[in-house]
C-alpha cells in the first residue's frame, strides 16, 4: 500500500499525520500529491469528504519555507507565502485546523480570517508576521485592501471548494485576489463539481494545469448539481421534442449527446433543417472543422452542438445550459461525465435523457449505479403537458422556427399557405407516432433522416394520437425532479 512517505511527502509532515492515524493516502491525494509537490498547477475533483484538504495542504506547507530557514532564501519575514481561499468561515476554519496539524513540526504560522469577526486581532497577526493565510473572500480583499495583507510574495493559491464559491457568488472576489498574487504562483484549485464558469477560471489563471479527478471505486460517482430529468420517449418524436427544448424560458447553449457519428450528423441536420443553429461534433470532421465549430458554439453563433461522447471530450464552453442525451448513455461513467457539462454561473444546469423502450433495460443499470429517482421514466411525447412544464416551455410551441423546406418543388403539402406550414410539425407527430418500427413515410427535408440508420428502432406502446398516455402507473407523476446533490 502507498504510503504519504512513498509520494515524496516530508517527514516533518508524515510525522503529525501519523500521529492523527493518518498514514495511507486518499484516492484525489494519492493521485494529486507527487504532482503537486513539484510546483505544477493542478485542478482536483473529488467529491466532498474525499480528502481534498490534504491533497493541497501537503503540497502547500511542504513547498513553504519554514521560518527558520527564510534567512537563507530571498523571501521578506513574515510575509504570506500560500494562500488558501475557501467559500464559508466554517470551511476556512476546517482547511486552517488540518494546515497547522501539518505544519506543526514545521514551525509555519498560520492565519484564519474571515468576515463577521474582528478585524484587530488578524491585522495584529498579519503584522506580526504569517506563512500561510487561510481566508474567505470577502475579509482577504479587505484586508489587501486595508494593505495589511500583502499577496505579493505567495507562491502556491489554493481556491478551494471553488463550485461553493461560484454558488455564493465569490467569483469576482476570487479572481481579485488571483490578480494581487504573482504570476509565476503555483495554483491549485479543488471542487467537488467543475461547472463552466470554474473551467473558464481555470483556463485564465493557470498555467496548463493538470486535471485530475478521483472516483474511488465501490462509491457512488459524483453526480453534479444538475437537475435531472429523464423520459421514456419516442426515437421519431426526439427532434420535435428537442425543437420545443430548444424555444424553453431560460436555455442558453445546448449539447446533445448521439450515440454514432450518423446519429450526431443526422440529428444535427434535421435542427438545422427546422431553423435552429445546429452543429454536429464528430470524429468524420476534420481536426479544423471540429475547431471551427467549437469556437463557433464559445461564441454562440452554433447553439446547439449534436456529439459523439469521444469528439465531445474536452468541451469545456461556459454557458451549456442544457445536455439532452438524445440516447441512453452505455453506462453510469458516460451519463455522470456527459450532464458534467452543463452548468451556467449561479445555476445548475438541466439534463434531459431520452430512454427508448429498448434502452430501458440499459437505463434502469444507470439508474441503480447511481441511486437515482428515476428507475421508471415517465412515456413522454413532444407534447406531453409534464414535458412543457418541466422543460419551461410556453404552450402551443412547436418543434420547428423555420418553415419545413419543401422537399420537392411539386410537394403539396410544403410551402402552400402558411396555415399548412404551421401544422406540419402535428401532422408530422401523428404519422411519426402511428406508424410504428421507424417505418415512417414523412415530409421531410432530411430525406434518409429517420429511418434506416436509427440505431434503436422505436417499438412498445404508443399512443394512437400521438399524446402521452394518461396512465399513472407511476408513483411518481412528474416526468422528472431535481435529484439531489449526491454530495450535499
Ligand atoms: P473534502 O475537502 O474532499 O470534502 P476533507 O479534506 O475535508 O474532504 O477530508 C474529509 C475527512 O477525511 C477529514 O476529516 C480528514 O481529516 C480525513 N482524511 C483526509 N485524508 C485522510 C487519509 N488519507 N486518511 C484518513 N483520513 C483522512
Ligand atoms: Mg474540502
Amino acid at each position: 500500500m502507498t504510503t504519504f512517505k512513498d509520494l515524496g511527502v516530508h517527514p516533518e509532515i508524515c510525522a503529525p499525520l501519523e500521529r492523527k492515524g493518518i498514514t495511507t493516502p486518499f484516492a484525489i491525494q494519492e493521485m494529486t500529491l507527487s504532482v503537486a509537490l513539484q510546483g505544477t498547477d493542478l485542478i482536483g475533483q473529488a467529491r466532498t469528504g474525499s480528502g481534498k484538504t490534504l491533497a493541497f495542504g501537503i503540497p502547500v506547507v511542504q513547498r513553504s519555507v519554514s521560518p527558520k530557514d527564510r534567512d537563507y532564501v530571498d523571501l521578506p519575514q513574515g510575509k504570506p507565502q500560500a494562500l488558501i481561499v475557501a467559500p464559508t468561515r466554517e470551511l476556512a476554519m476546517q482547511v486552517s485546523a488540518e494546515i497547522s496539524l501539518i505544519s506543526e513540526d514545521r514551525g509555519l504560522r498560520v492565519l484564519t480570517v474571515y468576515g463577521g469577526a474582528g478585524y484587530e486581532p488578524q491585522i495584529d497577526a498579519l503584522e506580526k508576521g504569517v506563512d500561510i493565510v487561510v481566508g474567505t473572500p470577502g475579509r482577504l480583499i479587505d484586508l489587501a485592501n486595508r494593505k495589511v495583507l500583502d499577496l505579493a510574495h505567495v507562491h502556491a493559491l489554493v481556491l478551494d471548494e471553488a463550485d461553493e464559491m461560484l454558488d455564493l457568488g465569490f467569483l469576482p472576489d476570487v479572481e481579485k485576489l488571483v490578480t494581487l498574487t504573482p504570476e509565476t504562483r503555483q495554483t491549485l484549485l479543488f471542487s467537488a463539481t467543475m461547472p463552466g464558469a470554474i473551467v473558464a477560471l481555470a483556463r485564465s489563471y493557470m498555467r496548463h494545469p493538470m486535471n485530475i479527478r478521483a472516483e474511488s471505486s465501490g462509491e457512488r460517482e459524483t453526480v453534479p448539481a444538475t437537475a435531472q430529468f429523464v423520459y421514456q420517449a419516442h426515437d421519431l418524436d426526439k427532434p420535435e421534442m428537442i425543437g420545443r427544448l430548444l424555444q424553453c424560458e431560460d436555455h442558453d447553449k445546448v449539447v446533445v449527446f448521439a450515440r454514432t457519428k450518423r446519429q450526431a450528423q443526422r440529428v444535427a441536420d434535421d435542427l438545422a433543417e427546422r431553423g435552429f443553429p445546429a452543429s454536429p461534433l464528430h470524429g468524420d470532421m476534420q481536426q479544423a472543422a471540429r475547431e471551427r465549430v467549437m469556437q463557433k458554439f464559445r461564441d454562440g453563433k452554433v447553439e446547439v452542438l449534436v456529439a459523439t461522447d469521444v469528439a465531445a471530450r474536452g468541451i469545456d464552453v461556459t454557458g451549456v445550459s442544457h445536455v439532452v442525451n438524445y440516447t441512453t448513455p452505455d453506462d453510469e461513467k458516460t451519463y455522470v461525465h456527459r450532464i458534467g457539462r452543463t452548468g451556467r454561473a449561479g445555476a445548475s444546469g438541466v439534463a434531459v435523457t431520452l430512454v427508448d423502450w429498448a434502452d430501458l433495460h440499459k437505463w434502469k443499470m444507470i439508474n441503480k449505479a447511481l441511486d437515482l429517482p428515476f428507475d421508471e421514466p415517465q412515456e413522454t411525447y413532444s407534447s406531453s403537458e409534464h414535458f412543457l412544464h418541466d422543460m419551461g416551455i410556453p404552450k402551443g410551441t412547436k418543434g420547428r422556427i423555420k418553415k419545413a423546406t419543401p422537399e420537392k418543388p411539386k410537394d403539396k403539402d410544403a410551402g402552400a399557405d402558411g396555415e399548412k406550414r404551421e401544422r406540419a410539425p402535428r401532422n408530422r407527430n401523428r404519422q411519426r407516432t402511428r406508424s410504428r418500427g421507424g417505418q415512417v413515410v414523412e415530409k421531410s427535408a432530411a430525406p434518409a433522416a429517420e429511418s434506416a440508420d436509427s440505431t434503436t428502432p422505436a417499438s412498445g406502446e404508443v399512443a394512437s394520437d400521438g399524446s402521452a398516455p394518461r396512465r399513472r402507473r407511476r408513483r411518481r407523476s412528474s416526468g422528472g425532479s431535481s435529484a439531489p446533490k449526491a454530495d450535499a
